[in-house]
């Protein structure tokens, strides 16, 4: 009998993958399934009851529950909501308790959390898209959709491995939770409360869309609001006015001054120091002005920023106040205009993976022998909700998910080869990372 490093035995291993295999009609179907229900912000009750379906098919304790922003607001790592409510949106989660029975797998007997989130961003324009944005369409090998990717796939991942388990009569030997959350794509506080509910393992893995790597560290980001007001103006003279919208482009190329420092060589984290632009500035949406033929009094813009682990939070809001305060004082573009900054969405510190746990050198293992490849690592240049379960809640965890393409764009799309492999991956790590018991 050979076993592979991972702890498992040839035999075993073939007849799990065979297994996940079996399954790829039905990972096809629920993946559709889950990108028709469209899940942005605030609409995310009918996938998670799709979510919750699963779970309890596949025989876990489902426990759903809403967020609590008050409850959760002075806990590390709450960002302010940018929904104006929590009502109806829930968190799902899937409990599977080992009967302790049954023999263990070689090693085993620790527990893991799946965890996915169930958001998705909004598709832009429709016509844009090659096929409706929210119904899935498999073309040479690719699902297409939003969310398909980003990150439906990886929660039909994770259910797909207790389902191969159970396939083969086995189940985990230790708890094994799954988490499908709200509110990754805004404020992270989905994952916050799961982790402030008592969730906790011995690792967590997040099968986001980031090609089969392992993601050994991600930035900070942050959303900072600026409400800019100048003075309104008939346009036979505009010069009599203050454009508050053209002051919001003034205001960005301003900033920008800041992200090329922090780009900079010399100022970066060195996790980052091969990338070619690891931290991004994004002016993501701007609204302002009444009416064509007045000068614009008001303009509100939200930009996304991006910082390097190490950085505290409120380092990086004063180097931003700082740069409107100085922009509003100093350039002509801002002349009459008042700025006012708010910190909604996104308050979310950068984090670093421990490359040396037992969960990266185990997934690793698993993903050679399955692929025959050395996995990539990935520092991301954005943020997931690792940092909740690594920064807060002291547990080893990665992100390890399938290939995919336009997430946040246009016609995104998951490979599906890609997305039963990652399955197949996730499959033997879990029956060698926690042991296996008869169901
Ligand atoms: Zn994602």
């Amino acid at each position: 009998m050979t076993t592979d490093k991972a702890g498992l035995d040839a035999g075993l291993a073939a007849e799990l993958d065979a297994a996940v295999a079996g399954l790829t009609e039905r990972v096809v179907a629920r993946l559709s399934a889950l990108v028709a229900a469209a899940s942005t912000l605030g609409r995310e009750a009918e996938a998670q009851a799709l979510m919750a379906d699963a779970y309890a098919g596949l025989g876990l304790a489902v426990d759903r529950f809403e967020v609590d922003p008050v409850a959760l607001a002075d806990t590390p790592g709450f960002s302010p909501p940018v929904h104006d409510h929590y009502a109806g949106r829930d968190n799902v989660v899937g409990v599977h308790t080992p009967r302790g029975t049954a023999a263990r797998g070689q090693g085993g007997g620790r527990s893991l959390i799946l965890n996915g989130h169930i958001d998705v961003v909004p598709p832009g324009p429709a016509e844009l898209w090659a096929s409706p944005p929210f119904v899935a369409s498999v073309r040479d090998g690719r699902l297409y959709g939003r969310g398909s990717a980003d990150m439906k796939a990886g929660l039909v991942a994770n259910i797909t491995v207790l389902e191969a388990l159970s396939a083969l009569g086995f189940a985990p030997a230790a708890p094994v939770i799954l988490q499908s959350v709200i509110e990754e794509e805004c404020t992270g506080n989905g994952a916050l409360a799961c982790l402030a509910r008592g969730y906790r393992a011995d690792a967590a893995i997040i099968p986001e869309p980031f090609q089969q790597s392992l993601m050994t560290a991600q930035l900070g980001v942050m959303w900072m609001g600026v409400r800019l007001t100048g003075k309104p103006a008939h346009v036979l003279d505009t010069s009599a006015g203050a454009n508050a919208i053209e002051a919001a482009y003034a205001l960005f190329s301003r900033l920008k001054r800041l992200e090329a420092a922090w780009n900079a060589p010399a100022a970066r984290h060195p996790a980052w120091a091969d990338h070619r632009h690891p931290v991004n500035f994004n002016l993501g949406r701007i609204a302002g002005g009444d009416w064509a033929s007045t000068v614009p009094c008001e303009a509100v813009m939200t930009v996304r920023v991006g910082f390097y682990p190490g950085t505290s939070l409120a380092g990086v809001r004063d180097a931003l106040q700082a740069a409107v305060t100085g922009a509003v004082a100093e350039d002509a573009g801002l002349a009459g205009i008042r700025a006012e900054v708010t910190w909604r969405g996104f308050q979310a510190e950068g984090c670093i993976v421990d490359p040396d746990s037992e969960l990266m050198a185990g997934l690793a293992d698993v993903h050679r022998s399955v692929t025959g490849t050395e996995p990539a690592r990935l520092a991301s240049t954005a943020t997931t909700d690792v940092r909740f379960f690594a920064l807060y809640g002291g547990m080893p965890a990665t992100c390890y998910g399938p290939v995919g393409g336009n997430l946040h764009g246009i016609d995104e799309w998951v490979s599906l080869d890609s997305l039963m492999e990652v399955a197949r991956v996730l499959t033997r790590f879990t029956a060698a990372w926690c042991g296996l018991e008869r169901r």
